[in-house]
């Protein structure tokens, strides 16, 4: 990609979230993640250009030395900040602005800087060998937090029982964010129990909101629609999806159902999200992770026997047991971290300077991770346990908000894999590969915000269920 040659031409819109938007080249794997900006406030925000690097640098350094290191090199794709021509990027804001969502047109891209992050294109893996017809399928995944609340510091009894995400639909449905509730409960997702995780998965087809998404070659087939008909939406997807697990040209006719589809898929996404393949190669026993706080949510609408159903364990190397560790950095529940940040606040009050030492706003460097990592297991009063904590609650909150990417390519009959790369042997068979994005890190000044955003849908959570009762 030459830097000054670019064409808005050659880009499409991919994607988008809260923070940032994303185009996809035509030819080459490769996109492009632009940050946005409130749209009432984009000239204030506008910062200075070399500020705007510095932000986006910051991104990158965070991804590659500190949430890399700690999820596992095969997941991350750190990409390189660039700085793209000032007038792509009005020609492309201007091109891409008709394919944005309405929903999320409240915020505008930011044209001043023409600071970017390039990436690889996830939702695109090669062809497992040529003359393969069927394009690469992607989901992707926002999984959210996968533990309830174990520290003492959680002041309400129902922060043990009911998990954040659980809470938070109520919420989101009273402030209309969503016009229908998820029955999505992410304890299931990562209860590593097939059984569970298969209910978590159909849930998460059902009502997709902002966690769930699906690609074919790299263009967006399914993924949240307010006023759809669900069930004609989700029989168009088994459409799409038929060639891949039913091809015509086996045993199997075209009249499977698109329930039989669905289930084929739901049961790939399983094996994807459960593979570890440091332990599949090197024989060892797979460890497992402990069950602190990983019960299951009171919330979740699953039978109760599937939950008595147990003797399950996430394998120790694969990508939710990743982001679960990740997580569980947040020990102390943001009612236990808070006075910490307190403490932390009044340290800088005293002592400005200290705050680059602290790397309170990074930089995020090798010396960042050490902190997260060797921060001492016991309060002794000091201003590095605060800091210590402060900087694991934010790598946390970064893990309960990144997205897993599963890219599937089918391999045609009679190909020989190695069988590590191998999904379930005797089905129709995929090469995969899964990372993680969207590892961006969590502002400092958010952690008010997060303290009392949390009692806000706690107490309306009870609010609510009294109401039911
Ligand atoms: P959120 O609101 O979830 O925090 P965000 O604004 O931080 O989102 P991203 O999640 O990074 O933005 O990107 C928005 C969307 O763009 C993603 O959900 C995904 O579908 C797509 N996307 C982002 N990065 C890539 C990539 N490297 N390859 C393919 N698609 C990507
Ligand atoms: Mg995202
Ligand atoms: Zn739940
Ligand atoms: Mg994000």
């Amino acid at each position: 990609m030459e830097l000054d040659k670019m064409d808005e031409n050659d880009w499409k819109y991919h994607g988008e979230g809260n923070k940032s938007l994303v185009v996809s080249h035509g030819q080459h794997s490769r996109v492009l993640r632009l940050l946005k900006y409130p749209a009432e406030n984009a000239e204030n925000t506008h910062q200075t250009a070399e500020q705007a690097f510095r932000h986006i640098q910051n991104i990158v350094d965070f991804n590659k030395n500190v949430m890399k290191p700690l999820l596992g090199e095969k997941y991350v794709h750190h990409g390189e900040a660039v700085k793209l021509p000032l007038d792509f990027v009005r020609q492309l804001s201007l091109k891409v602005q008709q394919e944005r969502p309405e929903s999320r047109c409240d915020k505008v891209m930011d044209t001043f800087s023409g600071c970017a992050v390039c990436l690889p294109n996830l939702t695109q893996i090669s062809a497992c060998h040529i003359g393969e017809h069927r394009p690469p399928l992607c989901i992707e995944i926002k999984p959210k937090c996968g533990f309830l609340p174990f520290s003492r510091h959680a002041s309400k009894e129902v922060k043990r029982k009911v998990c954040r995400f659980c809470m938070h639909q109520h919420f989101k449905l009273a402030n209309g964010k969503w016009k229908r509730m998820s029955r999505y409960c992410p304890l299931d997702l990562f209860s590593g129990n097939k059984q569970r995780m298969y209910v978590a998965i159909k849930h998460l087809l059902e009502e997709p909101q902002n966690n769930f998404k699906i690609f074919k070659n790299g263009v967006l087939i399914y993924s949240c629609k307010d006023d759809a008909d669900r069930q004609q939406d989700l029989n168009e997807l088994a459409q799409h999806l038929k060639p891949y697990f039913f091809p015509t040209n086996g045993l199997i006719n075209g009249h499977q159902s698109s329930k039989a589809v669905l289930n084929e898929l739901i049961q790939v996404i399983i094996s994807a999200l459960l593979s570890s393949w440091d332990s599949g190669r090197t024989g060892e026993p797979r460890k497992v992770l402990p069950s602190e706080g990983r019960a299951h949510c009171e919330a979740s609408p699953l039978h109760r026997d599937m939950l008595r159903n147990g003797n399950h364990y996430l394998p120790k190397d694969c990508v939710l047991s990743k982001i679960l560790q990740a997580q569980m950095l947040d020990n102390l529940d943001i009612e236990g971290l808070y006075p910490l940040y307190k403490r932390v606040e009044q340290y800088l009050e005293e002592f400005p300077k200290e705050r680059n030492r602290l790397q309170i706003d990074g930089p995020y460097n090798e010396n960042f991770l050490e902190k997260v990592k060797n921060c001492p297991s016991e309060d002794d009063g000091s201003i590095e346990y605060a800091v210590g904590k402060v900087h694991q609650y934010r790598v946390a909150m970064t893990a309960k908000d990144c997205s897993v990417m599963i890219a599937l390519a089918p391999c045609g009959e009679g190909e020989l894999l190695e069988p590590s790369l191998e999904i379930q042997p005797s089905k129709p068979r995929f090469t995969y590969s899964v990372s993680i994005l969207d590892l961006d890190p969590k502002p400092y000044e958010s952690i008010p915000h997060q303290y009392k955003l949390d009692s806000k849908i706690v107490n309306y959570y009870l609010r609510s269920i009294q109401s039911k009762q």
